[in-house]
């Protein structure tokens, strides 16, 4: 069965948000499950989720609580997702990279490069019965067409299934990685190819998904037989909605794509943890290509977390909550 956690992560008020809007952040903190949402108009309301980060939170903070645990079950060959949701601005990235992903100050260092020293540091290296193989790939999800960041002349790749590899995209670029420090010479070149536009919300805003996808796998010196797990992350395209940005043209197709395929995430993951007596059994991974993309590591035995990135100001709060997405943890 495939467990779901979800948390939400307020990143500190910025500048423009302090000039515009004061000094007041539009939640107040409960405790680390639970905060309350206030924007002056609305009714107060509460909200639940797995784990709240507040503004003071570090990024090791969140790599303990929903991505440690995800990394220890990869290297034991269960798959695993960890995916940042929310707002242009409301730091997806931040959670994912950090600064910048090259960054050396251990305390800004964000998922990714947390991620890839964890498991490096749970693979058994030195235990010469098990060969390990760890694999990269990068891919970006731009108005539903799949594209390579480690080779830009893949610019249309398709996503495969088969009954052996599982769900898999084809011809993709898979480079080995032994250690740590390779795997983000490699991070770095792909991010550095991903496709970013400018909206009238005036920052650079990435319109696309980026997958990162590890593939361990364990082969038994002894028998010969293997074992393989996936770890992917996801940070997703702006979750905005499309009047805020003034969009027109291209941009207003591009917002409407992100919603569609945003929207069908949701009901993926909304239909994996719904356990109520009614629930219908069918997930509809087919909706989207980045459902389909993350179909092994979603269904199955894994585990999948999902931070909802979110601005304290109360000029964003309203979009802030889960629009796509049950702000309530099951049980
Ligand atoms: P997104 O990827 O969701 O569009 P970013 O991650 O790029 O947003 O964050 C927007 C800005 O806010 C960046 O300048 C980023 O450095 C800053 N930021 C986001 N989260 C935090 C945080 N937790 N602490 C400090 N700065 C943050
Ligand atoms: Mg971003």
């Amino acid at each position: 069965m495939s467990s779901v956690t979800v948390c939400a992560r307020f990143r500190p008020l910025n500048s423009k948000e302090r000039r515009d809007h004061g000094d007041s952040p539009c939640i107040q903190s409960v405790d680390s499950e639970n905060f309350i949402f206030k924007d002056g108009k609305e009714e107060e309301s509460m909200f639940s989720f797995d784990r709240v980060f507040y503004q003071e939170s570090l990024q090791s903070d969140v790599y303990d609580f929903l991505a440690r645990p995800i990394v220890q079950d990869v290297a034991n060959a269960i798959s695993g997702t960890i995916i940042t949701y929310g707002q242009t601005g409301a730091g997806k990235t931040y959670s994912m990279e950090g600064p910048s992903i090259l960054e050396n100050k251990d305390q800004n260092k964000g998922l990714l490069p947390r991620v890839v020293e964890g498991l490096f540091e749970c693979l058994k290296l030195d235990d010469e019965t098990i060969k390990y193989t760890v694999k990269l790939s990068m891919v970006e999800i731009y108005m539903e067409k799949v594209r390579d960041l480690l080779d830009l002349s893949k610019d249309n790749l398709q996503i495969k299934e088969c009954k052996v590899l599982g769900v898999f995209v084809s011809g993709v670029t898979e480079i080995s990685i032994t250690d740590a420090a390779e795997a983000l010479v490699h991070l770095s070149n792909g991010i550095s190819n991903r496709t970013v536009g400018e909206t009238q919300m005036n920052m650079e805003s990435s319109r696309s998904h980026c997958a990162y996808i590890f593939t361990v796998q364990q082969e038994s010196v002894r028998d010969t037989r293997l074992k393989t797990g996936k770890l992917i992350l996801v940070d997703l395209a702006g979750s905005e909605k499309i009047e805020k940005t003034g969009a027109e043209g291209k941009i207003l197709e591009e917002a409407k794509t992100i919603n569609k395929s945003l929207s069908a995430l949701g009901n993926v993951i909304n239909a994996l943890t719904d356990d109520s007596p009614g629930r219908v059994n069918h997930i509809p991974y087919r909706d989207s290509k980045i459902t389909r993309i993350l179909r092994d590591a979603l269904g199955g035995p894994s585990r999948t977390a999902l931070l909802l990135c979110c601005s304290p100001s109360p000029s964003n709060a309203a979009e802030s909550l889960a629009k796509h997405i049950k702000s309530t943890p099951r049980g």
